[in-house]
């Protein structure tokens, strides 16, 4: 997985802690963290940023799944431990009918008994299209899930472009965009950004990723995204519909557009 990164000149790259569907991770050898540690210094690979199992539900209406999201995110903090300085994101998860309120208040609860483990490891919340009864589309439920944790010294934000995009919020007057996410959660929570193009319009609450330059979004206000100051400096991780080579195309893509002005 890094060295695939590698060869397509990525300096980033996400991965999943476990299968994606949820269960259980294979053990951690300590000889593969030693060569992942060597092989990320030696080609300048900056922060990662994993991705809890898009499964997870830590508010769910079911107890049961709660648990469940609960014991998996505390062992992915375990297996993070292992590359100190890296970032674990996570879905902050559907209230299944209980309403936003309720739904913020079992994220907090979960966090509370994660984030004390995340002794080197950053937990994000990541800005979602608002899908079903999905928590974390309006930044005021992010900035308020990080308002009422404990302690959220080890606690950000992974912005998602095609998230934001479907959740409504316009891409087309980005320093608005940004301010209003400066104003309610503050720019200095924003760790990582899911550079996605979307495959249905503005506000429509579908979250279906699409090519870099092929959805709605365009190439145009995506380019506006990688070279906006809010940005600078930070992970971008692709999620597009692609297979190694086109993810190759799309790093040259963005990269060609890259502070081009
Ligand atoms: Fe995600
Ligand atoms: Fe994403
Ligand atoms: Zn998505």
């Amino acid at each position: 997985m890094g060295i695939d990164a590698i060869s397509i000149g990525a300096t980033t790259f996400a991965f999943f802690t476990r299968n994606p569907r949820g269960g259980m991770a294979k053990t951690i050898d300590s000889e593969d963290v030693k060569e992942f540690l060597e092989l990320s210094s030696k080609n300048d690979i900056c922060k990662l940023v994993a991705h809890a199992p898009y499964t997870l539900n830590p508010c769910s209406s079911d107890e049961g799944l709660r648990q469940y999201a609960l014991e998996m995110m505390l062992d992915d903090m375990k297996r993070m431990e292992y590359t100190p300085g890296n970032y674990y994101n996570f879905h902050p998860g559907s209230h299944t009918g209980q309403g936003i309120e309720t739904g913020i208040e079992e994220i907090v609860n979960l966090l509370d008994i994660v984030l004390p483990t995340a002794t080197n490891t950053t937990v994000l919340l990541e800005t979602m299209a608002g899908k079903g009864s999905e928590v974390g589309s309006r930044f005021e439920e992010l900035a308020e899930i990080i308002r009422r944790v404990k302690d959220n010294s080890h606690l950000g934000v992974c912005l998602d472009t095609c998230h934001i995009w479907d959740a409504g919020y316009d891409l087309h007057d980005l320093d608005k965009v940004f301010h209003e996410f400066d104003d309610v959660v503050g720019l200095s929570r924003l760790k990582a950004i899911h550079i996605n193009d979307s495959k249905n319009s503005l506000g429509a609450h579908k979250d279906r990723h699409e090519k870099i330059g092929m959805g709605c979004i365009g190439l145009e206000l995506l380019t506006n995204v990688i070279n906006h100051e809010a940005t600078q400096n930070l992970p971008f991780i692709l999620e597009t519909p692609n297979e190694l080579n086109g993810y190759k195309q799309e790093i040259e893509l963005l990269r060609d557009n890259y502070h081009k002005n």
